[in-house]
């Protein structure tokens, strides 16, 4: 034993002996209504959770540091210190103060830690999203491949793809786990990749993911004698579930989540989606942070959670099945057209709970009569939708599934008071009826009185002596008393046989009867013995669904994919969105289509929408020019969220859209630097550039802004020219590609497949309108100075860009006549700290313009107009 547990108090030695076990989780040590903390995990603890820091006596010779949280409101605690990056170590009394005293009165409070909590492994509503997954993954690399699996455990969906390290980052973008498990040996490796994600990095030690031992793991928690029943897995596939399921006995103590089968994902089953795709196009969170103006927030019509989290999911990982996409559009479209089943199926679904985190909960034995009363209210529910419309094809499982549940559904409606108490603990939620010793009980306890006054009215009219009085006092508990005149007749057979005689005053007789004795010991007992009963009525219930726990799950996904397929109905009659036609050619045209968020933007501030058109069916690759503000890159997006939501199986925002399956997005739009890590703003765009031009396939699918934007002009444009080219000769993709850059329109006449559009604007009055019309052609100019203007630049500065734009543009039509002095563009005006007075500015203009003049190449003619030229800046200036 250590020196420091020789000098410890008992408690103290109980404390660090569990907490040598833990030593990367704070440890929650319960002590009667408390959670205690104690040394460093107190100081870090109070920190964090910003509440008092006290002493409890000392440990060589130093003061405890300690502080707590009371049980009953722990969870609030726990879900502060976990996204806050903490784990917590939860250590349970397993026995009561009276049994540690039995074993000696130094014994401590045998304690155990019943469960450690982190950030994948939650499954109280209290600490989960409600319309949010939560996931665990586990990721294994074997030689050059690799296996990421991921589970929820509070829905207990388990889900493995094969992916290769190359392919690990966009798919942690697509889940986003909470948590992800790697091997000790290359955490370090995968801390960056965890860090995008927001993932807590939990390095394992090898032989969690020994494949071998881990099949034997999973076949048993799945009660079979293969995997294989589930799909052929690699090794790698295997070791990473391992690795999962290993995870998930620590955590939870041996108490295993009801994990259903898991779903191997094929590799190229969904749309790839890069992180810097996801961010750009907002899919599932706005730029700027949170869910507020992201794709998912916009068209999220979903009424249950967990039709919600489905909705994110395919959000998050378009398909690439033609018949499983067309399926789900077939869906939506029944629906759409039925307004009247789709406006009542809603109303039902929105009483329907999320029942796949209340199975979770019973299988953990978290759970509480609200637990089994949500399965019993939806298993209801979800009668009276097949009930609503029996002939409908689209419910043909779900009724299956109703089918299934129809004995749990009995027993539960039954057994439960229509609305029980969140905890099993006070009892309170077996119906009256169900249980005939249980519903005596309850009488006894809440009406021990009544019950007395019954019987002394019984004894009354037996005995017929009708002055027969039961009584209480605290010798002999409750007693029979009669005048002794009364007495007699009890003294004497047969009522002899039933009375006892207990005790004689001066003018009475007390007796008793078997039955007083044992009613009164079931009235002292009643409460004890209610509840006792409540609790193994609870454990029976939670077996039973636990035993019915496959279509228990089934009517979960059942309806959440019925409530978004109803949610995705909905907003397309809503918003007139209609239903694509989807092939695996390389069509893309579409008429008429609308950016949904922009548009919802717009609607509420009372502004339409202009639809415009995309066609790369003829021209793969569109090029994109158009002033300023003109709407590019809202048109860009919009036509890369129209194929993600054609791919969920969605109809989409526009008249009508022709799309042959894309099977990767890619889009770089908009500036970001990440300084973090060492990357500008012009080296994130590279970058990113170079991952599109490394992987776009010819099914793919590029949205490409302003590239070469960061740099100098020239080295700008000589990149995107030469990206455009590599997209048209190499990667052969379907692209739309804006650039400011209007020498490269001159591309669309060279390259076969290349075309040219732009988005008009309308000049009026020296004002610039937007149209926000693409049409095919070019444009000429990009406005920006106007627009910078209406941005509130200084006058001074917008005259002044006015000028040197003016200037410029004339140069370039003279070919290149004053180029050198004023095309080093940039600088020139970023170095200039203001601008100048006006005549020094004229001055200066003039110099420039005479410095750059060439006399001996200048016709006499050409002479001529730079005097008046120089005249006019002159006078226009003075
Ligand atoms: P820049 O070149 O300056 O980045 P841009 O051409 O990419 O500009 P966007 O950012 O796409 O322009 O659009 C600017 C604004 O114009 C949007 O915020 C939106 O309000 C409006 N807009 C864009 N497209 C449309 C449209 N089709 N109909 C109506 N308004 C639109």
């Amino acid at each position: 034993m250590s020196a420091a547990k020789q000098t410890a108090t008992p408690m103290m030695v109980q404390f660090l002996g569990i907490k040598a076990e833990y030593p990367d989780a704070l440890l929650f040590y319960r002590m009667g209504d408390f959670y205690e903390m104690f040394f460093e995990d107190a100081i870090l603890a109070s920190e964090a959770l910003d509440i008092a820091l006290t002493k409890r006596g000392k440990h060589l010779g130093e003061d405890i540091a300690m502080c707590g949280v009371p049980y009953h409101a722990a969870e609030g605690y726990l879900l502060n210190l976990i996204r806050k990056g903490f784990r917590v170590a939860v250590a349970e009394q397993m026995e009561n103060p009276a049994e540690a005293k039995k074993r000696g009165a130094k014994s401590v409070v045998k304690r155990e830690v019943v469960r450690l909590v982190t950030p994948g492994t939650l499954t109280e509503d209290a600490l989960l999203e409600a319309r949010r997954h939560n996931y665990l993954a586990a990721y294994t690399q074997i030689r050059d491949t690799g296996a990421l699996a991921w589970a929820d455990i509070s829905t207990g969906a388990l889900h493995v793809v094969t992916c290769p390290p190359a392919e690990l980052a966009p798919t942690l973008a697509r889940l986003m786990p909470s948590e992800m498990l790697v091997t000790e040996a290359t955490a370090a490796q995968w801390q960056d990749m965890a860090d995008e994600t927001k993932s807590a990095l939990t390095p394992m030690p090898g032989p969690a993911f020994d494949s071998a031992s881990g099949e034997k793991r999973l076949c048993a928690l799945f009660g079979t004698a293969s995997l294989e029943s589930f799909g052929a897995f690699t090794r790698a596939e295997i070791s990473a579930m391992a690795a999962l399921t290993e995870y998930l006995q620590i955590t939870q103590k041996g108490n295993m989540p009801l994990l259903r089968p898991p779903v191997r994902e094929e590799a190229g089953a969904t749309v790839q989606i890069d992180a810097a795709t996801r961010r750009s196009l907002e899919l599932t969170h706005a730029v700027v942070g949170g869910r507020a103006g992201s794709l998912l927030h916009d068209i999220d019509q979903t009424v249950t959670a967990a039709g919600a989290r489905l909705l994110e999911q395919r959000i998050s990982a378009p398909s690439r099945k033609l018949d499983l996409i067309l399926a789900r559009q077939q869906a939506i479209a029944t629906l759409a057209e039925d307004t009247d089943h789709r406006l009542k199926l809603r109303d039902n679904l929105r009483g329907v709970h999320d029942i796949a985190r209340a199975l979770s909960r019973l299988a953990l034995d978290r759970a509480g009569p609200r637990d089994l009363a949500a399965l019993r209210d939806t298993i209801a529910r979800a009668d009276a939708i097949c009930t609503d419309t029996p002939q409908s094809e689209l419910l043909s499982e779900l009724r299956e599934t109703v089918a299934n549940l129809g004995e749990l559904s009995e027993l539960l409606e039954q057994a439960l008071v229509a609305e029980p108490p969140l905890l099993a603990r006070d009892g309170g939620f077996i119906a009256l009826g169900y249980d005939d010793e249980l519903d005596k009980a309850k009488t006894l306890r809440d009406e021990g009185r009544a019950v007395i006054a019954n019987m002394q009215a019984e004894y009354a009219e037996a005995t017929g002596i009708p002055s027969l009085k039961i009584k209480h006092n605290n010798v002999l508990g409750y007693f029979i008393e009669t005048t002794i005149v009364h007495a007699e007749k009890m003294l004497a057979p047969p009522l002899s046989e039933t009375f006892i005689r207990r005790q004689a005053t001066a003018n009475h007789i007390r007796f008793t009867t078997i039955e007083l004795g044992r009613t009164e010991t079931d009235i002292l007992n009643a409460g004890g013995h209610a509840l006792a009963l409540e609790k193994s009525h609870f454990a029976v219930l939670r077996q039973a669904v636990l035993d019915t726990a496959g279509p228990a799950g089934m009517l979960a996904s059942n309806l959440a994919e019925l409530d978004l397929t109803a949610a995705l109905a909905d907003i397309a009659m809503a918003r007139d969105w209609c239903r694509p036609s989807l092939d695996n050619s390389r069509e893309f045209v579409i008429t008429g289509g609308r950016h949904p968020v922009v548009e919802t933007a717009l609607r509420r501030s009372g502004a339409a929408f202009i639809a415009n058109d995309c066609n790369l069916s003829d021209d793969a690759i569109w090029l994109l020019t158009g002033p300023n503000m003109a709407g590019k890159s809202t048109f860009l997006r919009q036509n890369a969220l129209i194929a993600v939501l054609a791919q969920i199986g969605s109809f989409v925002p526009a008249h009508a859209t022709k799309i042959g399956l894309v099977s990767q997005i890619f889009s770089r739009v908009g500036a970001s630097d990440d300084l973090a890590r060492g990357r500008s703003t012009f080296m994130v765009e590279m970058v990113e550039t170079a991952a599109i031009l490394n992987q776009a396939d010819d099914k793919a699918l590029v949205i490409l802004d302003e590239i070469g934007r960061g740099t100098a002009t020239y080295d700008g444009l000589s990149i995107a020219w030469a990206v455009l080219e590599h997209l048209h000769g190499n990667n052969r993709c379907r692209a739309v590609f804006a650039t400011h850059y209007h020498e490269m329109s001159a591309l669309a006449a060279s390259l076969d497949g290349v075309g040219n559009a732009t988005v008009s604007v309308r000049e009026w009055e020296n004002e610039v309108i937007f149209l926000h019309e693409v049409k095919r052609g070019t444009a000429d100019r990009s406005y920006g100075v106007q627009v910078a203007r209406l941005a509130g630049l200084p006058a001074s500065v917008v005259a002044r860009a006015k000028l040197v734009l003016e200037k410029l543009e004339k140069s370039e039509r003279e070919g290149g006549r004053a180029r050198d002095a004023l095309m080093d563009d940039l600088p020139l005006f970023a170095a200039m700290p203001t601008a100048p007075p006006p005549e020094a500015a004229a001055r200066s203009e003039a110099e420039a313009l005479l410095r750059a003049t060439l006399p001996d190449e200048l016709s006499p003619r050409d002479a001529l107009a730079l005097i008046y030229e120089l005249k006019a800046l002159l006078k226009a200036k003075l």
